[in-house]
């Protein structure tokens, strides 16, 4: 896969390393360190925020020091699997940030809420506010599944946004809309150029978020990733 990426001219990647628990959180580095062209992140994602500790977090710390680690992530809240207390969750994402910014790292934020709700974002945005705003590091927020609001407060906080393949399920109406409306309405009158340049489009056909025309024609690539 990582040849034929680099034939379709793909000039970097950076491998998400979060693994299925605390204890490996290193795993995409040695991707990174084989491939000049591949960075990594170091993480624990909110399915496993119970799983955190000391330990983690001082392995971490250390690891964000790499040559080859460029951010934190993927780190947030998930109200939608709550595979981790929501508690839990919330301490986790507030412990990983403060340490990201003591490590001048960027963060790749996972946000989903509950079915019908705006619980996670509600809570995502008072803790950036406390936690990360004004640092100027920034990150991404990654699958974005949030409203308007939710897209112009990212932007506004120096966050680029990811849309996965989700955008183009028929019902991600949401999500097809919130860089358009971004961008009709000249948002902040930042030049439309920048706006444009801040949002990510992730193709991934090795998750369940698989593009709508290929949805379910394509090989999956373990319980533990479709859970992302
Ligand atoms: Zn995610």
């Amino acid at each position: 896969m990582l040849a034929r990426a680099r034939e379709a001219g793909l000039a970097a990647m950076l491998a998400i390393g979060n693994g299925d628990t605390p204890a490996e959180v290193d795993c995409a580095i040695p991707y990174a360190e084989q491939h000049d062209w591949i960075w990594a992140t170091i993480g624990i994602h909110p399915h496993e925020a119970r799983l955190a500790d000391r330990d983690a977090y001082e392995k971490m710390s250390l690891l964000a020091r790499h040559p080859r680690v460029l951010a934190w992530g993927e780190i947030g809240l998930d109200y939608h699997y709550d595979h981790s207390p929501r508690e839990v969750q919330r301490q986790v994402l507030t412990e990983q940030m403060e340490l990201a910014a003591a490590a001048k790292n960027p963060i790749i934020i996972h946000c989903r809420p509950s079915d019908n709700s705006r619980n996670a974002w509600d809570d995502l945005w008072q803790l950036l506010r406390q936690h990360w705003m004004g640092n100027g590091l920034g990150g991404i927020l990654h699958c974005f599944t949030g409203q308007e609001e939710d897209a112009r407060a990212a932007l506004d906080m120096g966050f680029m946004i990811s849309f996965a393949g989700n955008i183009t399920y028929p019902k991600a109406q949401n999500i097809r809309k919130s860089p358009l409306k971004c961008h009709s309405t000249g948002f902040l009158s930042r030049p439309i150029r920048l706006i444009l340049r801040r949002f990510l489009i992730a193709a991934s056909a090795m998750n369940r978020l698989s593009w709508s025309r290929w949805r379910g024609k394509l090989p999956n690539c373990g319980a533990a990733r479709n859970r992302r």
